[in-house]
């Protein structure tokens, strides 16, 4: 799936940025066992299966969608595999990244504490310009929710992020998250 070539965000046709056809990097940060494979699955693929984990080394998945004002967007997904163990590595994952998105789980409010660490490192090393999201993923467990709604909603709002409930399973919101992530990003000047 992938082209196995990244020139980095925005830049096709030879590094002209063609502003009707965007195409970006994005990075998925979060816990380890929040869903965030599950989710780029869920986009990606159309299905929840845990057990196809994407395994060690730089791979991404690709996935465009048409917005209504029929431009496209294409996301070239990048997921950790696990490497966001190793901290040292982290700024050279999300170098170049467009968009970040960051990932905890509402049954866990270590995970959220998490996601805000990760949150400070972005705004510490990533681009200046990122869109990022904040996901309360697995909102299907909601009888062992530990992570108030009102909590995520008022974090993302004070660092300037957009904030949604996710599940992976149910598919719940997943193309919402895609979508909404779209029509955030700078467009770069037609030409
Ligand atoms: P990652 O380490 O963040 O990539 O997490 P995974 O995508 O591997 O998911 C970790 C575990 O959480 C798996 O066992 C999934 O089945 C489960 N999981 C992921 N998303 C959801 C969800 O939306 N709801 C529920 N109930 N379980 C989920």
């Amino acid at each position: 799936r992938s082209s196995g070539r990244l020139t980095g965000p925005n830049l096709e046709n030879g590094g002209v940025a063609d502003p009707k056809n965007l195409r970006v990097k994005l990075v998925l940060l979060g816990d380890s066992g929040v869903g965030k494979s599950c989710i780029v699955l869920r986009f990606v693929r159309g299905q929840f299966d845990p057990t196809s984990k994407v395994t060690v080394g730089a791979s991404f998945l690709s996935q465009t969608i048409a917005l209504q004002d029929s431009t496209t967007v294409k996301f070239e997904i990048w997921d950790t595999a696990g490497q966001e163990r190793y901290a040292a590595l982290a700024p050279l994952y999300y170098r170049g990244a467009a968009v970040a998105v960051v990932v905890y789980d509402i049954t866990s409010p270590e995970s959220f504490a998490k996601a805000q660490y990760w949150v400070k490192e972005l705004q510490k090393h990533g681009s200046p310009d990122i869109v990022m999201a904040l996901v309360g993923n697995k909102a299907d467990l909601h009888e062992k929710r530990e992570v108030p709604v009102q909590d995520g909603i008022d974090y993302a709002e004070k660092n300037g992020m957009y904030f949604i409930e996710t599940s992976a399973k149910t598919a719940d919101n997943i193309n919402q998250l895609f979508e909404e992530i779209a029509k955030r990003l700078p467009r770069p000047p037609a030409s």
